[in-house]
């Protein structure tokens, strides 16, 4: 438990949520929040995130189930608003090392706003 308590208190998420970095936030509610990531990898690329510490997609469990599903949802929504919905999008996890994770704290990428290939390198 403590080593999760100090893991929650580096993590450059954690310090977003929180106030301590900025970041240009476009959503928070119901615990998810959503703002665009700094290294834009397509014209819409947000993060959105689980207010509470979940260091991976591997980490959550079943009580978690309810809002990963408001992320999915929420994503959604933010697709809407970000006038992707019809030209498409797509919503990424990276989990553990292979597929490039690098920062300890579950976010989902929201990407769109031009062709995105398939499949990735
Ligand atoms: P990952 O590779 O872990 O799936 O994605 C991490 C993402 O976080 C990357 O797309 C990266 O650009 C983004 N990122 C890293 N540091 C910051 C930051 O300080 N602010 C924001 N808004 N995004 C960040
Ligand atoms: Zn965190």
């Amino acid at each position: 438990m403590k080593a999760e308590i100090d893991a929650a208190r580096q993590c450059l998420f954690c310090r977003i949520r929180d106030g301590e970095i900025p970041a240009e936030i476009i959503y928070r509610e119901d615990g998810v929040l959503a703002f665009r990531d700094i290294d834009l990898q397509a014209p819409v690329h947000v993060l959105i995130i689980p207010e509470k510490h979940i260091a991976s997609l591997a980490e959550a469990g079943e009580p978690d189930d309810e809002l990963l599903g408001r992320i999915c949802r929420t994503a959604a929504l933010i697709a809407r608003r970000e006038s992707i919905e019809q030209s498409g999008y797509r919503l990424v996890v990276n989990n553990g090392p292979d597929a490039g994770q690098a920062v300890d704290h579950l976010h989902f990428h929201l990407l769109g706003g031009r062709s995105l290939g398939w499949p990735p390198g």
